[in-house]
């Protein structure tokens, strides 16, 4: 984990130190993640998930699978290679591809204090950074519904954490990395939101 700072603009510029793969076990998955990774790894979900990832306790949000990192005394994240290259690059989570920027709200964001950031009032906005990764305005709706979920079921389910596993465990395990990610994706918001509309899961 490292500090972070409000900005709008930023001057920043990517030398491939690697420095963000390592000291993390930070990095949240979404769902998409889950299942583009998967399919890249040619793998189930459900493979993909024991291998690589660790499911951390935390109340305040409903997922905390992250990356695995490696024993080492860097904790490097477990895709980092000995060229400091991620090995799945191409489908790397959206943490990653949104690095060093955390998005707060639609106009407010986090940047993350590494060296590549070099000046924190001057350089490109931080949006037209955001918007060179082709996924992030793809799924960005898709992204702030399940932001939107995950908060109605910490309201709705607050202090059963029963009923927080099990809308977990819907949301984010078992789907097949062989089929469309969003419709998946959609399918299980969609249900979710129903069983809570209908108290079926929260009493
Ligand atoms: S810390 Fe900055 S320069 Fe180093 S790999 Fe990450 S984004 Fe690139
Ligand atoms: S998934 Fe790739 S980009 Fe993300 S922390 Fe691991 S090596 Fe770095």
């Amino acid at each position: 984990m490292v500090d972070r700072i409000n900005v709008t603009k930023v001057s920043f510029k990517c030398n491939n130190c690697g420095k963000c793969c390592r000291l993390r076990g930070d990095i949240v998955l979404y769902p998409m993640d889950i299942i583009r990774i998967s399919n890249f790894l040619n793998i189930s979900c459900k493979d993909f998930l024991e291998k690589y990832t660790i499911t951390l306790e935390n109340s305040t949000i409903l997922s905390q699978i992250v990356i695995k990192s490696k024993n080492d005394k860097f904790l490097t994240c477990v895709f980092l290679n000995k060229k400091n290259m991620c090995r799945i690059y191409e489908v790397r989570p959206i943490a990653c591809s949104n690095f060093p920027f955390l998005i707060l709200n639609e106009n407010t964001y986090l940047v993350q204090m590494v060296p590549c950031v070099q000046d924190f009032n001057n350089g490109s906005k931080v949006i037209d950074f955001l918007m060179q990764n082709p996924r992030f305005l793809s799924e960005k709706k898709l992204r702030r519904e399940l932001d939107e979920l995950i908060s109605l079921v910490n309201k709705k389910c607050e202090n059963l954490e029963w009923c927080k596993k099990i809308i977990f465990k819907f949301l984010y395990l078992g789907y097949n990395s062989k089929k469309d990610v969003v419709s998946q994706v959609k399918r299980r918001i969609t249900l979710i939101k129903v069983l809570i509309k209908l108290s079926v899961v929260v009493t």
